[in-house]
């Protein structure tokens, strides 16, 4: 093949096509399930950032199947494309500007509001809002501050009464959610509780009042509140030993298989110097694509079933493994991470070796490497002609 024809190929078979972010939706399912047995209250799904990585439209309509009944967002751009991608569940977004407030209000997105100057402009926005007023109970970011709360809650009364907003929910987030020290986290549910018989005395009716996330859903005990936030625990990420399972698992095939002698350097700065001959591989992921660069030193992969260190510097785009004498070959398939079952490293180890959360190492999954979804559906076999039964799907590149 000449040149000219190798450029006008599809780019999706290329090295880069060798790596793929599988995305198993039955763990996402099995997770809202496990929080749906062990919580009284019902899911509002987390799925901020794109899914932590995971992928937004397709993580969300798993989490409903599963019986999540709200969608949470940050950004108001993550709220308008889950509406975009079909999806009708009440959704909460908690950062958005004054010209996203129209759009939002279009397609019917509930909107934070901390402060009377967002109260205001969300007000003056034609189409009915559905708020969520939120109290700051401690952990010092977005909310009202307690002081202004009597005000807030008289103001949003006042709006509510002209049919500007609609108050649907009253809420806070945790400071120490993650932590096993229930002692912050109890303040915190005693200040939203003195906050909603506030704004009950103002004459609000919130049908949502909701505080903990992951962990707080299961350390802390709160049967007045209505919905838990739920993102990490979606994707397996286990803070409290629930037994959630890891829903990604980060694949990719070996690009270039080589011999080196002892006493050769491998990548960048000869970091590594190879003290007897040995087999390298290269495997084309970097921290472009979310392989943090610190981790080098520390990091391995699973090939052939053996744990393989990586080598020398991680690049932008690839990476070097040791395979010892194990004579492997190019194409041969290479986890990065998963859920640990068969020996591979997982999201956990690859925050431990550089010292982070898994919530980073997910989010930090570059675009480059496509999303596979594994058991999209649990539903019924669809009925149209000619569709078969398909438990497999290309997000492509995003
Ligand atoms: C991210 C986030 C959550 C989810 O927290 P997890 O610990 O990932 O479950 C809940 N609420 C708010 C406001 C968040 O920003």
């Amino acid at each position: 093949m000449n040149l000219v024809q190798s450029r006008h190929r599809p780019a999706a078979r290329g090295i880069a096509g060798l790596s793929e972010a599988v995305v198993d939706l039955s763990a996402v399912r099995d997770n809202v399930r496990t929080f749906r047995r062990l919580v009284p209250q019902d899911v509002m799904a987390v799925v901020k950032a794109d899914a932590f990585g995971h992928g937004a439209v397709p993580v969300a309509r798993a989490a409903i199947e599963a019986g999540a009944t709200w969608l949470g967002v940050a950004r108001a751009d993550e709220a308008l494309q889950l509406r975009a991608g079909g999806l009708t569940t009440p959704i909460l977004t908690w950062l958005y500007d004054a010209a996203e407030l129209m759009l939002l209000g279009d397609v019917d997105v509930d909107v934070s509001v901390s402060t009377i100057a967002e109260l205001q402009r969300v007000a003056s926005i034609p189409s009915v809002h559905c708020v969520h007023l939120k109290l700051d109970t401690g952990l010092h970011r977005a909310g009202s501050a307690p002081d202004q709360w009597i005000e807030l809650t008289r103001a949003a009364a006042h709006y509510e009464a002209l049919g500007a907003v609609t108050v649907r929910g009253i809420w806070s987030h945790l400071s120490h959610g993650d932590s096993a020290d229930a002692v912050h986290s109890m303040r915190q549910l005693q200040l939203l509780r003195t906050g909603v018989s506030l704004a009950r005395r103002a004459g609000l009716r919130p049908s949502v009042v909701h505080l903990a996330n992951s962990a707080g859903a299961i350390t802390l005990d709160a049967p007045d509140c209505d919905l838990v936030r739920i993102g990490a625990g979606l994707y397996g990420i286990d803070e409290t030993g629930i037994g959630l399972r890891p829903a990604m698992r980060l694949m990719s095939k070996l690009a270039q298989v080589r011999r080196i002698h002892a006493g050769e350097g491998v990548s960048y700065g000869h970091d590594h110097i190879a003290p007897r001959d040995t087999t390298v591989a290269l495997v084309p992921l970097g921290y472009a694509d979310g392989i943090p660069r610190v981790a080098a030193g520390q990091a391995s992969v699973l090939c052939r079933g053996v744990r393989m260190p990586v080598i020398g510097r991680i690049a932008m785009d690839q990476l070097v493994v040791d395979t010892g004498d194990l004579a492997v070959e190019p194409g041969e398939p290479v986890t990065i991470f998963g859920d640990g079952s068969h020996g591979e490293p997982t999201a956990r180890d690859w925050a431990g070796w550089a010292g982070t959360i898994p919530h980073e190492i997910y989010c930090g999954i570059g675009s480059r490497v496509p999303r596979r979804y594994e058991a999209v559906s649990d539903g019924p076999a669809p009925s149209r002609a000619g569709a078969g039964p398909s438990d497999t799907a290309w997000e492509g590149n995003r």
